[in-house]
Parts: structure tokens; C-alpha cells; sequence
């Protein structure tokens, strides 16, 4: 999570947009968007397929213009400057290495274009195979290196012009899950010891909630929420933002009183929303948030409504219950404990919750 916390709030503003809009013919790909991301912050992009992350990501690298905004890196306007001209490098999922030159030649690749002298270009890619934990690999090919060896190389080919801003297009997507999820911790870890701002785009949101120090939530080309992990799972802004991340029950009603939402059935439930009487909203319930108990078992401080168990799904370490309400159905998430008590389908029970484990966001579904 998050445990860098001077990232969001640092002084120093890495990459700026301003009111930036891409639009392709009719396609408004990016709608207007304000962001700011520091200095030495690992911030990431998360959103779903077309909503805008890898065009915005291509517009801080240069590779595409802003129809409309201002875009500054270091407080540098950059409006048209090609990429070489940038102090950022990308990294691209499918790495894009050349097949016929050594892991030397690949890194060396962009220094050789710059026309850096020999001697340095050895010190730099030797410095940048190290960092990725390759040094050793220098004289093979691309195809004799496994899928988490060559993202590593794209990774250094990238880190080998020292840029201010590491740019990730979803760089783990072709791997798999486990060296995927070893990629994650390593990555941190190479951002944290460096100090420079990584900007990833990923559709994955358990990906962006383990890595970053923010992320940004984009859809239809627009910034819904730009927090923390934890803000942006416990405080969600709205329903898609609440959906996209983590498993949600969404539990609709209306606020009745300053204190109190009745939802749908008819149950009240304490909570103060801040909202006008009679706003409609939905109650963001995540299943781990719920327990279930038999029939009218709650303890003070607590809210409840009834139901039936209608599925069971095991997961190892945890157990999913569904529970039919009379007017939705929503799950339950139970940790495998030994000797817990395991309900059955077709049993009567009460799921219940502390009063302020759940959130609220205006509107319905
Ligand atoms: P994905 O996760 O699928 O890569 P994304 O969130 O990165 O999606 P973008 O690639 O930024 O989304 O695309 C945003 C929208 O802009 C989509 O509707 C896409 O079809 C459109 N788009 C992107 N590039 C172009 C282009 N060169 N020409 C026309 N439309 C484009």
C-alpha cells in the first residue's frame, strides 16, 4: 500500500497536464484532464480497456499531441516536442527488443543513435544491466532469455538514458501470474532505490493497489479519482470507481434522515452521508466487511438485513457465500479458518457489518 507518503504530497511536480483533450476524428480519447504527479512518485493509470490511460501515457512520452491543454514535465511546457527530446523513456508491454543484436547492443541501442562515446555507453549499460539483477546476460540474444529476463532488458533499455519519468505501458501484461506478481515487488523496489516517478498503465487494479503511491482512475477518457490505494478503496467517489476496484455489494436506498438510509426493502440503516433527504444512493458493502450469523445475532453498533445462502464458492484461505435478500443478492467473503462454522445453502441467516465499515456514493445503478 501505500508507504511512501511524501509522494503525493511532494513539492516538486514531475509531470503537469492542464485541460488536456486527445481527440482522434470523433473519439474524444482524453476529456479535459488535471494531473499532477511528483517528483519520485509511483503513480498509476487504472482503468478499463479504451478509457484513455495509454493515450494519456503517449502523450507525456511524446508520441502523440494534445488536441488541446497544457502539458509541462519539470515545469518545461513540452506541447510538441518529439520524445528523444523528453527526459522520460517508455517501457512497452511487448518490450520491442531487436532480435539480431546481444542484450549489450539492445541497451547500448539508443546511446550508439545519440552518438555517445564507446567507453561510456560500456559503463552505462553495464550500470543498467545491474540494476535489473542482468549483468551477468550482456553477450545473449532476446530469444534466449525467458519473458521476465527480456521485460527486465526493455526495463534497462529504458533506464540506460537516465530519465526523470519512467513511463510503463502495462509492462507485466505478458507475463505470468506468479513472475508477474515478483516483477511487481522488484519493480517497487527499482522505482524506491532510483527516486525517479514511474507512471504505469494498467487495467489491473490488484497491480495498481499493491504498487503505487496514487492512481487515477480513468473512464470514457475522464479522471474520476486521482488517491492512495486505501482512499480509493475505503472512499471511493462513485459507483464505477467503487465497482472497478476490489469486490463490491452495492446496496441502493435513500437517504431518509440526516442519519439514516433506507434501502430498498425497507430496512434502516445508520449512516450519515452528508447528503440530501431523499438523494438516492448506494451503500458500498465489500464482502470481507460482512460476517454472517444466524438470525437476529447482532451485536450493538452493528447493521444487519436477512437472507437465504444460495451458493457457496471455495477459494482456499476463504469462503464466498451469496446471500439472497429479498431484493438483490450480495456476497459475503469468510476467511477459511479451521473449525469456523460453515453455512449451507437454502439456510436462513443474517449478514451484518459495523456501522462504519461501509461507504456511500450517491445515485443508483
Ligand atoms: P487499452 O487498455 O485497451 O489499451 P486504453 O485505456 O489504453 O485501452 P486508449 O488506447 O488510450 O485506451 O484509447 C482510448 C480511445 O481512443 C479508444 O476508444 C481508442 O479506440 C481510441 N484511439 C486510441 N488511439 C487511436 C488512434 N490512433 N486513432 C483513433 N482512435 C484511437
Amino acid at each position: 500500500m501505500n508507504d511512501n507518503p511524501a509522494a503525493s504530497d511532494t513539492t516538486v511536480t514531475a509531470v503537469g497536464l492542464r485541460g488536456i483533450t486527445k481527440r482522434f476524428g470523433d473519439v474524444v480519447a482524453v476529456d479535459n484532464i488535471d494531473l499532477d504527479i511528483g517528483d519520485g512518485e509511483f503513480f498509476a493509470l487504472l482503468g478499463p480497456s479504451g478509457c484513455g490511460k495509454t493515450t494519456t501515457l503517449r502523450m507525456i512520452a511524446g508520441l502523440e499531441f494534445p488536441t488541446q491543454g497544457s502539458l509541462k514535465i519539470f515545469d518545461h511546457e513540452v506541447g510538441t516536442l518529439p520524445p528523444n527530446k523528453r527526459p522520460v523513456n517508455t517501457v512497452f508491454q511487448n518490450y520491442a527488443l531487436f532480435p539480431h543484436l546481444d542484450i549489450n547492443d539492445n541497451v547500448g541501442f539508443g546511446l550508439r543513435m545519440q552518438r555517445v562515446k564507446k567507453a561510456e555507453i560500456k559503463t552505462r549499460v553495464g550500470e543498467a544491466l545491474e540494476m535489473v539483477k542482468l549483468s551477468n546476460m550482456g553477450e545473449r540474444k532476446p530469444d534466449q532469455l525467458s519473458g521476465g529476463q527480456q521485460q527486465r532488458i526493455a526495463l534497462a533499455r529504458a533506464l540506460v538514458n537516465r530519465p526523470k519519468v519512467l513511463l510503463l505501458d502495462e509492462p507485466l501484461g505478458a507475463l505470468d501470474l506468479k513472475l508477474r506478481v515478483e516483477m511487481q515487488s522488484e519493480l517497487k523496489t527499482l522505482q524506491r532505490e532510483l527516486g525517479i516517478s514511474f507512471v504505469f498503465v494498467t487495467h489491473d487494479q490488484e497491480e495498481a493497489l499493491t504498487m503505487s503511491d496514487r492512481i487515477g482512475i480513468m473512464d470514457q477518457g475522464q479522471l474520476l479519482q486521482v488517491d492512495p490505494p486505501e482512499a480509493i478503496y475505503e472512499r471511493p467517489v462513485n459507483r464505477f470507481v467503487a465497482d472497478f476496484i476490489g469486490q463490491t455489494n452495492l446496496l441502493e436506498g435513500n437517504v431518509e434522515s440526516s442519519d439514516v438510509v433506507c434501502l430498498l426493502n425497507g430496512a434502516r440503516i445508520p449512516l450519515d452521508t452528508g447528503l440530501a433527504v431523499g438523494s438516492s444512493v448506494s451503500v458500498i458493502l465489500r464482502p470481507e466487511r460482512a460476517t454472517i450469523g444466524s438470525r437476529r445475532e447482532i451485536e450493538p453498533g452493528q447493521s444487519a438485513v436477512d437472507g437465504v445462502i444460495r451458493s457457496i464458492t471455495y477459494l482456499g484461505n476463504a469462503i464466498v457465500y451469496r446471500v439472497g435478500l429479498d431484493w438483490m443478492e450480495i456476497d459475503v467473503r469468510e476467511e477459511n479458518l479451521p473449525h469456523e462454522t460453515r453455512h449451507e445453502p437454502g439456510e436462513e441467516v443474517t449478514v451484518s457489518w459495523d456501522h462504519g465499515a461501509v461507504a456511500v456514493v450517491e445515485g443508483q445503478g
